[in-house]
C-alpha cells in the first residue's frame, strides 16, 4: 500500500479539539503524521491528495444500516452496500440482522464477517439477533454471539414483545458490555399502519401508525434497562414523547444511549403526499413538532447519534402502491448533504454533525474494533474529505446502493463527500479531485 498525504486540508477532529489547517501522511493504514504542512517531514514514493478548501474528518460510524445479504442480494449486497456507504463517507458500518437467514448464530455472523474480508471497501460489523429466527420466542446463545464478534443485538424490524425476555437479554448485555438495540413498536398499536397517525394519514386515506406504538415500547424498555442496568440503545427514534422520556431516564442514570436517522430529522409526514413510496419507512416520518424536538436532543446530547438506518429495496418493491410498498430509504448517499442542510440553516452546529457522525457512535462501540472515530496519531486512518459548499442534485441512477429509493430525487444539496479513506486505502473518490495534482481553487467554509 503507497503511503498517501493530505495536503492543506481543513483538519477537524471535535473529539480531540483538532481544527486547524494542516496536513496528513498515512502509512501502513495509520496516521502517521499531522501537523503543519512547513513542518512535515520530507516525504518521498506517496500518493498526494491536495485538501486546499476542503475539510478532513474521522470517517463517519453507521450503527444502523441493512445490506440486505444473506438472502435479499436483489436490494443490496455487502459489496454493493459498502461502496454506497465509502460514497457516503462512511468507514464502519453495522448491519443489522434481519437477513435470510437471520444473523441468530456464529455461522452467519462469520458468513457475514467472511464477506465482507473479501468484498467490502471498509469495516463491516454485524449485529446479532436477540432472539432466535427473529421470532420473539427464544434468546439467541448471546454468549456465543459476542465471542463471534457482534457489536450489539437486535431484532430490528421487530420489537421483543415479552417483556420478561427482554428482560434478560438486557441482563446479559450488561454482563456482555454489548449493547441491546432497539426497534421500538408495540405492533398491537402499529397494526398494519403505513404513515404517522394524524390528519393527513386520514385525508390520503391511509392507515396510521400512532406515536405511541413507539413511546409505549420506549418507556417500557427505559425502565427494563433501569431494572437490569443493562445497555439499551434506543434505535431511530421519531416522535417528541420518545425523546422526553429518554431524557428524563438518562437524567436518572440509566443506561441509555439513542440514534436518529437523517429523514427524522428533516422530513415530515407531508413527504408522503409528494413522494408516496419513497418517503414510507419505519417508524414513519413523524409531524414538524417532533423534527423539532429531535433537533434540540441532537443538541442537547439526549440524542447520541445521527445512523442511517440505510434500508435499500428494489424499484418493483417500491412501485406497489403504498399500503403494500416495504418501508425504507436508501440513505448513505445523501446522509451526509442533507444533514449539511442543518448547518447551513443554522438549527445545528458544524461541531455537533461531525461528532454525532464519529465519536459518538465509536464511544458506543468501544475500543474492541479498534480505535474509530478519531484522527489521533496512530489511529486506523479512516477518514473523510467533504467539500462543505459544493453543491449537488440527488439522482438515485448514479447511486451506487442497488437501493434508489429516496424521497430526495431532484434535491440540491449543499455540502458533498469527495473521499473516503478506509484502514489507509482511497476507497471513494469524487470526479472533481485529483489525486496527486493540486486543486488551485480555494473554496469558501461553511
Ligand atoms: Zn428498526
Amino acid at each position: 500500500m503507497k503511503p498517501l498525504l493530505i495536503r492543506d486540508g481543513q483538519l477537524f477532529d471535535p473529539g480531540q479539539g483538532i481544527n486547524e489547517s494542516w496536513s496528513l501522511f498515512i502509512k501502513d493504514g495509520l496516521i502517521s503524521w499531522l501537523g503543519k504542512t512547513r513542518m512535515m517531514p520530507p516525504q518521498l514514493d506517496c500518493d498526494v491528495i491536495s485538501a486546499r478548501g476542503l475539510v478532513v474528518t474521522p470517517g463517519f460510524i453507521d450503527l444502523h444500516c441493512h445490506l440486505r445479504e444473506p438472502g435479499f442480494e436483489e436490494k443490496e449486497t455487502i459489496a454493493t452496500g459498502s461502496q454506497a456507504a465509502a460514497k457516503g463517507g462512511f468507514t464502519t458500518v453495522c448491519c443489522m440482522p434481519n437477513t435470510l437467514p437471520p444473523l441468530d448464530n456464529r455461522e452467519t455472523i462469520e458468513f457475514v464477517q467472511a464477506k465482507a474480508a473479501e468484498e467490502a471497501v471498509l469495516r463491516v460489523l454485524p449485529v446479532g439477533c436477540i432472539t432466535r429466527g427473529r421470532k420473539g420466542e427464544e434468546l439467541v446463545d448471546m454468549v456465543e454471539l459476542a465471542s463471534a464478534g457482534v457489536v450489539g443485538f437486535s431484532d430490528d424490524g421487530d420489537t421483543v414483545s415479552n417483556p420478561a425476555l427482554m428482560r434478560q437479554a438486557l441482563e446479559l448485555s450488561r454482563k456482555l458490555g454489548l449493547p441491546v438495540i432497539d426497534h421500538c413498536e408495540d405492533k398491537a398499536l402499529s397494526k398494519d399502519g403505513v404513515v404517522n397517525e394524524g390528519t393527513m394519514a386520514t385525508q390520503l386515506g391511509l392507515a396510521g401508525i400512532p406515536p405511541a406504538a413507539e413511546e409505549n415500547i420506549v418507556a417500557r424498555d427505559l425502565e427494563l434497562a433501569r431494572l437490569t442496568e443493562g445497555r439499551v440503545h434506543i434505535a431511530h427514534v421519531s416522535t417528541s414523547c420518545s425523546v422526553e422520556l429518554i431524557r428524563h431516564a438518562k437524567e436518572e442514570g440509566v443506561a441509555v444511549t439513542t440514534e436518529v436517522t437523517p429523514h427524522h430529522l428533516l422530513l415530515t409526514e407531508e413527504e408522503v403526499v409528494n413522494h408516496s413510496t419513497g418517503a414510507k419507512v419505519n417508524p414513519p416520518l413523524r409531524t414538524i413538532r417532533d423534527v423539532e424536538a429531535l433537533i434540540e436532543a441532537l443538541n442537547d446530547g439526549t440524542i447520541d447519534v445521527i445512523a442511517t438506518d440505510h434500508a435499500p429495496h428494489t424499484v418493483a418493491e417500491k412501485a406497489l402502491p403504498v399500503a403494500e410498498a416495504p418501508f425504507g430509504i436508501s440513505g448513505f448517499e445523501t446522509a451526509f448533504g442533507s444533514l449539511m442542510g442543518l448547518v447551513y440553516a443554522e438549527k445545528v452546529s458544524i461541531e455537533t454533525l461531525i461528532t454525532r457522525l464519529t465519536t459518538a457512535p465509536a464511544s458506543i462501540l468501544g475500543e474492541k474494533f479498534g480505535k474509530l472515530g478519531t484522527l489521533a496519531f496512530g489511529a486506523v486512518a479512516d477518514l473523510v474529505i467533504f467539500d462543505p459548499s459544493k453543491e449537488w442534485v440527488v439522482d438515485p441512477d448514479t447511486f451506487a446502493s442497488k437501493g434508489r429509493n429516496t424521497p430526495l430525487t431532484g434535491r440540491t444539496l449543499k455540502g458533498k463527500v469527495v473521499a473516503t479513506i478506509s484502514r489507509g486505502q482511497l476507497v471513494n473518490k469524487d470526479d472533481s479531485l485529483d489525486l496527486n495534482r493540486p486543486q488551485e481553487e480555494l473554496r469558501g467554509r461553511w
